[in-house]
């Protein structure tokens, strides 16, 4: 029996246990302690990195999903407002909306980047004039076009709220992904490029912003001995037990970034002369190359699900359909996805694309298998 090749797996090392370990010697089992500060302090450094006159700040929570929901309540959502949202992703940019009352209205991706795309955003601000959110996730690791994102944004008057759950250690402009939105959420779920086994953070541009979003992660207690609540909270903060997972993999963070690409480049070389193409990687950006995918091109007889079939039947290896967009989820039937094609890009992305296993754990044979297999589909 062949061993099993994951899509995207946790990919531990030493030290992990240490600061777990720590945290049971010395009994802080709790939602406080010297891993989660400690934590945050490291994602600072790593989020600042070349970004002057600014210091982005973090608050670790028990997941990505959380932060986009906390990150929704700072900028205000209010029941039945619209949120423009990216439609090719995964759930946890959408969802959080729901929770708030809120409706979205789904933004296509463009092709460069496979991320929401500028031009249809402008064009939702005409249909919608009065909208003030943008829900803008960064697909598979890639960065969008964060210069002409943003400037749309600012033209409409909109707070920018940036998921990059799937984006750490990614950068635009030599500027890290989670550092573009005015509130921006990263996550550490198990399948992530590092992880606590779950969790996330959100980021946001000033200790005061995140002394709200703690208040409201921590039950909004008021400051006083006995227990006063003024506002409705959620608990939301992270235990300093996973947060010790967290410090482990944050040394480790670099090196998952560079076999994550070197798994990307193997792929790219092996696929030459086949008819399909990589996920696009914009020249002007650095990706995590989180999870690597091909594109079938046009006017193949060949099915992401043909592929992914054999993948698994004969390489005992798990691949995924692209992220099925928001647009076409029964959850959200009815909602409008404002695209510039007749059929939007996300549609024809997802009918034609699929992700490739990028699991850490592979090596250059796993992925010479795996390059043979999809050769055998076509
Ligand atoms: C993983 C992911 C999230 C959610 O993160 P969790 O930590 O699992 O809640 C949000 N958005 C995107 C695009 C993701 O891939």
């Amino acid at each position: 029996m062949l061993k099993r090749i994951y899509l995207s797996s946790p990919y531990t090392h030493r030290e992990e246990m240490q600061f777990v370990k720590e945290a049971f010697d010395t009994n802080w089992l709790a939602p406080v302690g010297k891993n989660i500060d400690g934590l945050e302090t490291e994602i600072n450094a790593y989020i600042n990195k070349g970004i002057e006159g600014m210091e982005y700040r973090s608050l670790a929570l028990v997941s990505g999903t959380s932060a986009l929901h906390l990150a929704l309540k700072l900028a205000g959502i209010q029941p039945d407002e619209t949120v423009f949202c990216s439609d090719s992703t995964y759930c946890a940019t959408a969802f959080p909306v729901s929770y708030e009352g809120g409706k979205q209205v789904f933004i296509d991706a463009e092709r460069n980047s496979w991320n929401m795309d500028p031009k249809a955003l402008e064009l939702a601000f005409q249909k919608y004039p009065k909208t003030r959110i943008v829900m803008f996730a960064h697909l598979y690791g890639t960065p969008g076009k964060m210069d002409e994102l943003l400037d749309v944004c600012k033209r409409h008057d909109a707070i920018l709220i940036e998921d990059a759950a799937e984006a750490l250690s990614s950068s635009y402009h030599g500027r890290q992904c989670g550092t573009f939105g005015k509130y921006n959420a990263i996550s550490f779920n198990g399948n992530k490029i590092i992880t606590t086994s779950g969790g996330g953070m959100l980021i946001t541009e000033d200790e005061a912003t995140r002394q709200k979003a703690l208040y409201l992660a921590t039950q909004a207690r008021q400051p006083v001995i006995w227990f006063e609540h003024s506002d409705i909270g959620y608990n939301y903060r992270m235990s300093n037990i996973i947060a010790g997972i967290g410090r482990g993999q944050m040394l480790h963070l670099d090196e998952h970034h560079a076999m994550k690409k070197h798994i990307y480049e193997t792929y790219k070389e092996g696929f030459k002369g086949l008819p399909v193409s990589m996920n696009p990687i914009p020249s002007d950006c650095e990706s995590n190359y989180w999870l690597s995918c091909i594109l079938i091109d046009r006017g193949v007889d060949v099915k992401p699900m043909d592929i992914l079939e054999k993948l698994k039947t004969v390489a005992n290896a798990e691949g995924r359909p692209m992220w099925k967009p928001m647009h076409m989820q029964p959850v959200f039937a009815g909602s409008d996805c404002v695209s510039l094609e007749e059929k939007p890009v996300g549609t024809d992305l997802y009918e034609r694309g699929l992700c490739l296993p990028s699991d850490l754990h592979m090596d250059d044979n796993d992925m010479k298998m795996i390059i043979e297999t999809v050769k055998s589909c076509f």
